[in-house]
Order: structure tokens, then C-alpha cells, then sequence
């Protein structure tokens, strides 16, 4: 045996598998040419984070536009970061929001032929491809204690040398058998290190799916692959998982940029064929005037729970992500208008470089306009949801009777042009508010034009006189411009217009009278709807209160 044998045998002695094993175990994939297995790989430390939801997305599209497939490998590595329910939190929640995976951790339960899919049950097989990496002398032991580390960064301060461990400060790179056999006998924990054959003098190439060629120097770093307990460094996993798991694009957020010499050293030492890799740039924010990454400490709307919330449609905040995946999403959304988002030729290269910046407003409207494409069936159904959940006292006014609930939310819908009142589902509560009378709230001002309250008066008491609760919105029409001529009012905006000193009024402002008695509002969706939703009793009612105010 070689003293790299040796000492893989001391380090490793448990180890009996060889990397061929698992290239066995795990055959390339029977998929097409040019079909893309992508990935996401979060760490489960917490709630389901914005930029999470974004790479999963661009994961998805990117698998989905090529025919290809999508996985979720946890890295879990991290063990004092892991939150309980963590990985759940993630799978679920994008669920919820249309994103499931074909393989590894999906909704269904964990699925595939390329597992295991956590990391942390791996361990043996990273410890074989370690094993082989230190018989070939590429991996060494390193017995350094943290303060030792300090101490040489410290002096390479003081000497105004890049830090890290690397060349002629890599204590152990050239270690013993004998001396590693000796501290182990004391008991002394120790990582596995590469040992890099790079150069800080060389450079190296690749070329990026989003940023195009970048140009690097070489790694020269001995870097950890194995941790004192074991584990591997999120740089080792990644090459072996990615390899294994027949990852093609392999596409993660841009603070992994300066890693990639580290990544690309180890697939060629490991004899791997590097995947192809896309760097998304993180969503950002305006803050006092600056660009900055949209951060989890400071922006509620890091959380994706936020949006859920808020009242989002999932859909709509996937809608208004595909804006920001891709400068041409919207040019193609509006070709191909009713089309599903993942029908869309996603390009890697049209993605942002430096970071998109987070649009609240755009949101806002782009959610706006997918409510109003709802049925009313639907709007009702989501919005009384979302109460259940986050708002218990409007959830309670909608139960209270489902019948007069749907009606209300079906005012306006279905038709071809709908409003766009609501952005999220928590706008239903103030758009619904004088349909419950714990929540309504007289206002009988604004009077429109030259009408007074008197006038106004007389024109409710003959509005009464004339009102059917069975008529749809033209007969209802006709009623109110049936009204005008007996009040000297024009009955229609042309006339009024012409000469506008010979009446007092018209049929819209007539209607904005029964609108401001029935609603308290000057602006509502349509009010023979709104008024047939009330029923006869609760509409008259308002009228007479409100032919009392303007009588007094
Ligand atoms: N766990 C890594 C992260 O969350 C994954 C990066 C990758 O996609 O490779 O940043």
C-alpha cells in the first residue's frame, strides 16, 4: 500500500464501497437530448424565503421548457440552522403556489431512483469519493484548530497576504501517516482538506447561462470537503449530489460566483463533467435611494407567507415572478393572453444580471387583473378562505349566510369587462363593507352638480315610488332617466352638457344619489347589482334614512 493508501485507511477504515459502486448504483438518466434536470437545494432553516420560491421557478421553467425534469435535494448539513418542519415549509409552500418537483422531496412524499435526497444521509457517500480523493494524495487531514487558523490569518494581514488556506500556509498539506496516526491518538479532531493544484496566477473560464463568459483566477485554496464530524462543505456536496443526481444546470443564486473555481477544481480532480451553470442575480429593493438585496431581517415580503397573508392568488405572485425571470415574459403574456406561464419559451439569457428590483405596485396590478378574470364562484370561494384563515371576524359576516355572500362577490363578474377592484383577498373586506351593516357607514355627501338636499330628497321619494327589485340593470336604467323629466333633468349626459344651466341634473348624477344612499359611497360596482344583493328591505331602508337626513 502507498502512504495515500495508508492514510485513507487510517481516516476512512469503515469506507468499503469504491466510487464505481455508486456510478453503478446511480446510470445516467433516460432522458431526451437537451432535456434539463434542474434542482433546488434549500437548506431547511426557516420559512419558505422569496428568492427560495424565485429559483424554484426558474428551476421549474427551465426543466419544463426543455422537456427535462426537477428535483429537491435538502442540504442539511448545517445542523444548528435546521429548523423542525423546515423541509415540509418549503415543499408545501410551493406547492401551494403551483411549483411541484418530479423528484426527491416532492408533495407527494419523497420519490426517485437518484436518492437518498437529504444530505445528511449521505454521509457514506461522500466519505467513498473522499476516501479515493486521499489515496490519489488529493485530500489530506487537517488538524488545525481555530485559533491556529486565526493566527495564520492574522499574519497574513500583517503581511499584507490573501488569506486563507492555501500554498506554503497549508500546515498540513504535506502531514504523514505517522503524525496523522499520532494526533488521532491524542484524540485531536481533524477535516479533510484538497489539495488544490490551482493556481492564483492561472485563470480559468467558464461560461455562465445567465452572465455569459466569466473569467476567473484558479482556486488554489485547500478547502474543506469534510467536516471534523464528518459531514461534507456545501462545495463537496454540490459536486458530488449534482453529479450523481445527473444535475445538467445546475442554477443558484450569484453569491455562489466566487466559489465556482472551487466547484470546477473538484469535478475535474473527481473526473466529472461540470454541469452547465446559472447565476440569478437576487431580487432587490429601493431602499433610501440605494439598491439593495431584499433581505429577510428588514422586508416582510422576504417571506413568502406574506403574500399568502396578504391575500395574494399564489398564481399572481407567480405571474408577476415570470416578469421579473424574464425580460420577455410580458411581451409574450400579452400574444398569448390566457396561455399557462409554463407554456412560455423560458431563456436563461434574458434573465436580469444585476437583480430585478421587487414592485409592490406591479404586484398589485398584475394581481388585479387575474382576480378580474375570476369567476364569481371562485372570488367567493378564495376570498372566504383567506378570512377563515387571517381576518375571523370578516370570516364570520361571510358565513353568516353564503347565499347573500356569493351575490355580493358576483357583482361585476362574469362579464367581459370586469372591475378591478381587488388586488388580494383582503381587499374584499373593505370593497364589502356597507353590504354588512356592522360595517356600513351612512354618507349621504357629496350631493353631484347643482342637486341640493332637497332636491336630492324629492328625487329618492320618487325614485321609491318607481323601484322593482326584480328589474335587471336596463329597466332599471330606464327607471332613473324615467325620473329626469319630472325634476327638469336632462335625461341624458349629451343635453346636459350642451347647456348645462337649463338643468339640474342628469340620469348619472340621479344614480349617484341612490348610490351614496345605498352604499355611502360615490364609486361602487354596479348598483342595480348592489341593490338587488341587499334585497328590497335593506334597500329602501337606506333610502328613506337617507331622505330623513336630507329633509332635516
Ligand atoms: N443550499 C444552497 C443554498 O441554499 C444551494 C445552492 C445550490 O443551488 O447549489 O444556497
Amino acid at each position: 500500500m502507498s502512504d495515500f493508501e495508508l492514510m485513507a485507511e487510517l481516516l476512512l477504515p469503515n469506507i468499503k464501497h469504491t466510487p464505481e459502486y455508486y456510478e453503478n448504483l446511480y446510470p445516467a438518466r433516460n432522458l431526451l437530448e437537451g432535456a434539463a434536470v434542474t434542482r433546488i437545494a434549500p437548506s431547511p432553516t426557516g420559512y419558505l424565503h422569496l428568492g427560495v420560491l424565485f429559483m424554484a421557478l426558474t428551476n421549474r421553467i427551465m426543466a419544463d421548457s426543455t422537456g427535462g425534469i426537477m428535483y429537491t435535494r435538502i442540504e442539511d448539513t448545517d445542523k444548528k440552522r435546521e429548523v423542525v418542519g423546515g423541509t415540509e415549509d418549503i415543499v408545501n409552500g410551493l406547492h401551494n403556489f403551483g411549483i411541484d418537483m418530479d423528484e426527491g422531496f416532492t408533495y407527494e412524499g419523497v420519490k426517485g431512483e437518484y436518492g437518498p435526497y437529504r444530505q445528511s444521509d449521505r454521509a457514506e457517500i461522500y466519505q467513498t469519493y473522499v476516501k479515493e480523493l486521499i489515496k490519489k494524495g488529493l485530500a489530506y487531514p487537517c488538524f488545525c484548530t481555530a485559533e491556529e487558523l486565526e493566527a495564520v490569518r492574522t499574519e497574513q494581514e500583517k503581511n499584507k497576504i490573501r488569506t486563507g488556506y492555501h500554498g506554503e500556509w497549508a500546515k498540513h498539506r504535506n502531514i504523514t501517516v505517522d503524525e496523522a496516526k499520532a494526533l488521532i491518538d491524542e484524540g485531536k479532531p481533524y477535516v479533510i482538506r484538497l489539495k488544490s493544484g490551482g493556481s492564483e496566477e492561472r485563470r480559468i473560464t467558464f461560461t455562465d447561462g445567465i452572465k455569459g463568459k466569466i473569467e476567473m483566477p484558479e482556486n488554489d485554496e485547500d478547502f474543506v470537503l469534510l467536516k471534523s464530524d464528518g459531514i461534507p462543505t456545501y462545495h463537496f456536496a454540490h459536486a458530488v449530489d449534482d453529479h450523481l443526481m445527473h444535475t445538467t444546470h445546475v442554477i443558484r443564486g450569484d453569491e455562489w460566483i466566487s466559489s465556482t473555481p472551487k466547484h470546477l477544481e473538484l469535478f475535474k480532480i473527481l473526473g466529472f463533467k461540470a454541469p452547465k451553470y446559472a447565476h440569478v442575480a437576487p431580487i432587490m429593493k429601493m431602499d433610501e435611494g440605494g439598491k439593495r438585496k431584499i433581505s429577510k431581517r428588514k422586508d416582510p415580503e422576504a417571506a413568502v407567507r406574506y403574500f399568502i397573508e396578504e391575500g395574494f392568488p399564489p398564481e399572481a405572485v407567480i405571474e408577476y415572478l415570470m416578469t421579473i425571470a424574464s425580460s420577455e415574459f410580458e411581451q409574450w403574456r400579452r400574444a398569448n393572453k390566457t396561455e399557462s406561464y409554463k407554456k412560455f419559451p423560458f431563456n436563461l439569457k434574458k434573465m436580469s444580471l444585476s437583480g430585478a428590483l421587487f414592485d409592490g405596485v406591479k404586484l398589485l396590478d398584475v394581481s388585479r387583473n387575474i382576480i378580474s378574470l375570476k369567476s364569481a364562484a371562485e372570488v367567493t370561494e378564495k376570498i372566504t378562505d383567506w378570512a377563515k384563515q387571517f381576518d375571523t371576524d370578516f370570516y364570520e359576516k361571510l358565513s353568516r349566510d353564503a347565499e347573500f355572500t356569493g351575490k355580493v362577490f358576483a357583482i361585476d363578474r362574469d362579464v367581459p369587462k370586469p372591475r378591478k377592484d381587488l388586488a388580494k383577498w383582503s381587499d374584499a373586506k373593505e370593497y364589502s363593507a356597507y353590504f354588512f351593516n356592522e360595517t356600513y357607514i351612512p354618507c349621504y355627501e357629496p350631493l353631484p352638480g347643482n342637486i341640493d338636499a332637497s332636491l336630492a330628497a324629492d328625487l329618492l321619494k320618487e325614485y321609491i315610488t318607481v323601484y322593482d327589485p326584480a328589474d335587471e340593470q336596463s329597466e332599471w336604467f330606464e327607471k332613473i332617466k324615467g325620473i329626469c323629466p319630472k325634476f327638469d333633468l336632462a335625461p341624458d349626459m349629451k343635453t346636459y352638457k350642451a347647456s348645462p344651466e337649463a338643468f339640474k341634473g342628469h340620469p348619472g348624477e340621479v344614480s349617484t344619489i341612490i348610490r351614496l344612499a345605498v352604499t355611502g359611497r360615490v364609486n361602487t360596482p354596479d348598483l342595480c347589482g348592489i341593490m338587488k344583493a341587499l334585497g328590497k328591505d335593506e334597500a329602501l331602508k337606506r333610502i328613506n334614512d337617507a331622505i330623513a337626513f336630507y329633509s332635516k
